[in-house]
């Protein structure tokens, strides 16, 4: 766990946030400032900072397992989805702990601004 990382003390429940899944690698909750009806983050529970930093490809998997499920499970699979991840704050990382935005539920433009 990093000092000071807001979505560290997500992950180990020192902050409350709106969980969609749990487990031991992986939190997910929504975003506190949706882009979309559906706006979910999905996080590694151990501190990496950024997709730059993540070496583990099982854990990667599971990440992007973890978000096309919740695609299912929110209903918004057959509508089309969008998986974004933020890396570095010129591309809008504003947050250091890696996360992967799962967005759904409206039609989306491409490319993103
Ligand atoms: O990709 P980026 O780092 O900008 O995304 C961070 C996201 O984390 C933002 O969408 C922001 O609304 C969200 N956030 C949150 N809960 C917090 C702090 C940030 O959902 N406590």
């Amino acid at each position: 766990m990093a000092e000071d990382c807001i979505f560290c003390k997500i992950a180990n429940k020192e902050i409350s946030a709106d969980e969609v899944w749990r487990d031991q690698d992986v939190v997910a909750f929504r975003d506190i400032n949706p882009m979309a009806p559906v706006h979910v983050l999905v996080i590694p529970v151990s501190h990496i900072a950024s997709l730059d930093q993540l070496q583990d490809q099982s854990l990667a998997g599971k990440l992007i397992l973890t978000a096309s499920e919740l695609a299912r499970k929110l209903d918004i699979d057959d509508s089309g989805y969008r998986v974004v991840i933020n890396t570095g704050p010129e591309a809008g990382q504003s947050v250091n702990h890696l996360h992967l935005h799962l967005l759904g539920g409206r039609s989306m433009s491409w490319p993103p601004g």
